[in-house]
């Protein structure tokens, strides 16, 4: 190893292991369902964004395994050479059918959606309005545009305003863009997209919402952009297959002159091999599920308002969170981690977040109840968390 190399990794490892910053991981040892196995040990899982339990469902597990039957494990090309298989057209018609869109493009994950789509149509002669608190695929996709990076005050509409007024009176770019998280997955708060649409007309900004923790929550499922009926309204809707839809990959929904457009002119499409067919099948199979039935999104909801009640009646503080997204804000960043690490000695998987991801002083311990919970599990973790709660003196 080059000697400079050697000295930056020893140097910046041992910094961030002082300070206690280098995140462990901890593997699980089978599916990430709504128990996890960690260290030999089975415990309540509040940490996976697996929000339908559909990354364990029996149906889509054979759906993915008659695809690799017929199709193998790999795709074997990129998608303009030979990689796109006729299931990746039938899914690309599903995820349209899905968000209400005229077409829509898949990528192999969500970050690489964002990289993807951002760069494709924005440029250095541009300018991107960004939530402060957007996701930081969105913020790589729009460093790598090379476009003027705005950053706008958390949801401050007041500040989306002026800022777009700024930039597009200022004539010094061809495009301005606004982008933001439909749901924001720290704080579980949801995107103003009616007002910023109303700002979006005014100045003919472009619309970009991420809905990564929206697609199968919101909306009946359908996601944050269908539950406000802005479908015909925003421009670009990116959704990622890992999260409610449980398998893996990203995609963009939206007219077909941009699908048109983003096939020829983005690069993870261009340049890096198709999604396994494998992944494809289990995602039409689980979008077919949204589409026939809201019955797992009811299940996550009053889940998620079961967990909510039942940490705030124990006295913690769960935030403002409008979605199933439930923090337990501890405060110091030590004692977040250390709740988190009780937490996990007494049976629950739930992971703290502390500054930088989220401000100084607001550590955390975020959960994510799923619909695959039982209220035994649910009442399990609350019985735990009151223990801990009381133990470290966050609760009275
Ligand atoms: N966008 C947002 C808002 C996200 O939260 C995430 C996942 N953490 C991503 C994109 C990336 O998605 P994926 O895991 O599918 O790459």
């Amino acid at each position: 190893m080059a000697k400079i190399l050697d000295q930056f990794l020893e140097e910046n490892l041992q910094e961030l292991r002082g300070a206690g910053l280098y995140n462990e991981i901890d593997p699980v040892e089978g599916p990430n369902g709504p128990t996890i196995k960690v260290g030999g040990k089975d415990l309540v899982n509040l940490s996976s964004n697996n929000y339908l339990g559909l990354a364990t469902d029996e149906g889509l597990k054979k759906l993915a395994k008659d695809a690799v039957d017929k199709y193998g494990v790999g795709a074997g090309a990129v998608r303009t050479i030979n990689g796109t298989l006729d299931i990746h057209v039938r899914l690309e018609e599903k995820l349209a059918e899905f968000k209400g869109t005229e077409a829509a493009i898949a990528y192999q994950s969500g970050f690489n959606c964002n990289m993807a789509a951002i760069s494709a149509v924005m440029d250095k002669n541009d300018a991107i309005l960004s939530d402060e608190l957007n996701h930081a695929s969105i913020i790589d996709g729009c460093r790598l545009s090379r476009a003027k990076i705005i950053r706008v005050n958390h949801q401050n509409m007041d500040d989306l305003r002026k800022k777009a007024k700024e930039a597009t009176e200022s004539g010094q770019y061809n495009k301005v863009m606004y982008i933001t998280d439909g749901v924001f997955s720290m704080d579980g708060d949801v995107a103003n997209l009616p007002d910023a649409v109303q700002i979006a007309k005014e100045f003919d900004l472009i619309t970009y919402v991420d809905d990564a923790h929206g697609s199968g929550v919101m909306g009946r499922g359908k996601g944050t952009v269908k539950h406000f009926g802005l479908e015909k309204e925003i421009d670009f809707q990116i959704g990622t297959l890992s999260k409610a839809i449980g398998v893996v990959g990203g995609y963009v929904a939206g007219k077909q002159q941009l699908i048109d457009w983003l096939k020829v002119r983005s690069r993870p499409f261009l340049f890096s091999t198709a999604m396994t067919p494998g992944d494809v099948a289990a995602v039409i199979g689980a979008v077919d599920k949204l589409l026939a039935s809201d019955e797992l999104v009811d299940k996550l909801w009053e889940n998620g308002d079961y967990l909510k009640a039942g940490l705030k009646k124990l006295g913690f503080d769960i935030g403002n969170s409008e979605t199933p997204i439930t923090p337990c804000i501890i405060g110091e960043e030590k004692l977040a981690q250390q709740f988190s690490k009780r937490l996990m000695e007494e049976g629950v998987y739930a992971k703290s977040i502390v500054f930088p991801t989220v401000p100084k002083g607001t550590g955390r311990v975020r959960n994510m109840p799923t619909a695959a919970h039982t209220k035994e599990m649910l009442d399990e973790a609350l019985a735990v968390y009151e223990k801990v709660g009381k133990e470290l003196g966050v609760i009275g």
